[in-house]
């Protein structure tokens, strides 16, 4: 068998869906486990107290900035992919922030799951885990 080395993830929830995310990072803890994590901080809290044992780092709030610092990370290659999960029934606080991360994300060539089954594919593909 063999081992992907370390990469850096960044994970991100809106509203809503933070119990989504969680239940996925959850359901796919072992090949995630080996890397590490930066979060939103909200997402990286609700993440660290469901899965304690994660590599997982909180930036500021999304709406304090930490949608930007994770911009500004991909634009440095620090950021290996990205788990976005936008609330698409939630008003457009965040619409933003969405759209400043998605064209970061095209810029920099950077794979981005918007979804739980996208999300899935990228474990299933090896982008993740
Ligand atoms: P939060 O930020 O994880 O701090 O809630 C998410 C966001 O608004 O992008």
């Amino acid at each position: 068998m063999t081992c992907n080395p370390v990469r850096t993830f960044a994970l991100v929830a809106h509203d809503r869906m933070k119990p989504t995310l969680a239940d996925w990072v959850a359901e796919h803890e072992a090949p995630l486990r080996p890397h590490v994590f930066f979060c939103t901080g909200t997402t990286g809290q609700v993440l660290k107290e469901r899965c304690p044992a994660l590599n997982i780092t909180r930036l500021a709030s999304g709406p304090l900035g930490g949608d930007q610092q994770i911009g500004a990370m991909i634009v440095e290659g620090r950021i290996d992919a990205i788990v976005f999960f936008i609330d698409p029934l939630s008003p457009m606080p965040h619409d933003v922030d969405i759209k400043a991360l998605l064209r970061l994300a095209v810029v920099y060539d950077v794979p981005i799951a918007l979804s739980r089954k996208t999300a899935d594919l990228f474990v299933a593909a090896g982008i993740l885990g």
